[in-house]
């Protein structure tokens, strides 16, 4: 079996380090299941979303994108069946009052071999009785009976009392997608098929330990919805398969750390589910989801909106609700399976190990770093830096030796290091180190902005 160097604890160290990622409201203590992005992480979630969109909008020929609100009409949650069914079964350990999902539990005692997916409450707690699953924060067996938790997180509007009215953050972006399936189809003037994407944040009240970024309450989702005539949509469903994989293994992901795992129970109204799972530090795990989802959401808000849904062919002037096929990746899941697959330590001469993020460069936070070698080469180097920072990315560091400056760029996997040097003063042209094998070229300028244009595109 392949060894990997990667473990959470050097991801959750070298994040913080490195103004990756930090702890969410750190000073007063954190705060559950969040984090904060820092000056380089927030860039290398700008570049994924970057990737993500050029995909599946800007290189599509028929989707497009929407921006709609967090806070919707209550009734788009009714229609969607969240305010009735977005629940978790959750138990609680007596002896320590920790939280559990008992799903997670009967999977991680199984070690998968039980799928929890399609038993009831019921025969999971049969389950966790007869197999005497503990709590595995204190280790005792203790339970509470299993109840259900709607993950909505829940506000309200207005500023009295009598005014106020209930509302939630949203769970997922689709809905935003659903009832805006006119307004766009007609400014856009589509025909079916055409697909809607939208990047947004989305809250839910998980309970379970987060894994770092892989699980949190607020995290950001990147959907497309592709609207097409029922007949078409198994077709569709396996080409967007296709796709969600195809752009993974773009993004640098080795084939073999990624897996389909197709839903056995489904909910009712769809037709056909299935996730891609990335092995992460802590395992095989759900990166996104790919859900043929019928007529049913359109079909839920013409009925609970008393508008239509209903599409009419330009063509042949037939009428019908359009299928959807949904596809799902949460931003930041995407983020922890880069950072995950880029990690490397590499052993040198002499017995040095230097740590590299060897992601692709259209997803690295800085596409180059320029140094000066030495102090007094700095206004060769500012020029150069100034001249970058309108095409690029770029960062700038004068302090330590060369060798340490290498080594920091490497480490949140800047794919280029740009030296200004005594041959820069002579001729104007600049070393240009490469990140994974570290070998040297030399350009100018003019030369550096074509080579990074054509080494760091998606
Ligand atoms: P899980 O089973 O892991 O809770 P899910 O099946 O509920 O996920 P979906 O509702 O299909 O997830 O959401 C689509 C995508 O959004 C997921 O594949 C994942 O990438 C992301 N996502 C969902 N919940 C979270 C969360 N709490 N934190 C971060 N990303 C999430």
């Amino acid at each position: 079996m392949e060894k990997r160097a990667v473990t959470m604890e050097k991801l959750v160290a070298l994040c913080k380090a490195r103004g990756i990622i930090f702890p969410g409201s750190e000073i007063y203590g954190g705060m559950g299941n969040t984090w904060d992005y820092g000056p380089v992480g927030v860039e290398i979630k700008n570049n994924i979303k970057r990737a993500w969109w050029k995909r599946f909008v800007q290189e599509s020929d028929n989707s497009f994108g929407v921006d709609a609100a967090i806070l919707m009409n209550s009734r788009v949650w009714e229609a969607s069946g969240h305010t009735t069914s977005f629940s978790d079964p959750k138990m609680d350990c007596k002896q320590c009052k920790t939280r559990h999902r008992a799903d997670n539990l009967i999977e991680a005692h199984s070690k998968g071999a039980v799928n929890p997916d399609v038993m009831s409450n019921e025969d999971m707690e049969a389950y966790i009785r007869e197999h005497k699953v503990h709590c595995p924060n204190c280790g005792g067996f203790d339970w509470t009976p299993i109840r259900t938790f709607n993950l909505m997180f829940e506000t309200s509007r207005g500023v009295t009392d009598e005014s106020q009215n209930k509302i939630y953050l949203r769970p997922e972006t689709a809905q935003g997608e659903f009832v805006n399936f006119l307004n766009v189809q007609r400014t856009t003037r589509a025909k079916v098929p055409f697909g809607i994407a939208q990047i947004g944040k989305a809250f839910r009240n998980e309970i379970t330990p987060g894994n770092f970024i892989f699980r949190t309450i607020e995290f950001e989702q990147m959907e497309h919805q592709w609207f097409c005539k029922d007949g078409t949509d198994a077709e569709f469903y396996a080409q967007f398969k296709e796709k969600a994989f195809t752009f993974l293994v773009d993004l640098g992901f080795k084939k073999e750390h990624l897996r389909f795992h197709d839903h056995d129970k489904l909910a009712h109204y769809a037709k056909a589910a299935c996730d891609i799972q990335y092995l992460y530090p802590m395992g095989w795990q759900e990166l996104n989801g790919i859900h043929n989802r019928t007529d049913y959401d359109l079909s839920r808000h013409q009925e609970y909106s008393g508008k239509t849904m209903t599409y009419i062919d330009p063509v042949n002037g037939e009428r019908f609700i359009p299928y959807v096929i949904e596809y799902s990746i949460g931003a930041d899941r995407l983020m922890l399976a880069v950072l995950s697959e880029a990690y490397d330590e590499e052993p040198l001469e002499g017995g040095d190990v230097r740590n590299v993020l060897r992601f692709h460069p259209a997803i690295a936070a800085y596409k180059a770093a320029v140094l000066p070698l030495q102090k007094n080469l700095s206004p060769q180097a500012k020029e150069l830096l100034a001249t970058l920072k309108k095409y690029f990315s770029v960062t700038y560091d004068e302090a330590g030796s060369i060798g340490k400056r290498y080594r920091r760029q490497d480490e949140i996997g800047t794919p280029f290091c740009i030296t200004a040097d005594f041959d820069t003063v002579e001729n104007g042209t600049f070393t240009v180190r490469d990140r994974d094998t570290m070998s040297q070229i030399r350009l100018d300028a003019n030369g550096i902005i074509a080579f990074l244009t054509e080494k760091t595109a998606f």
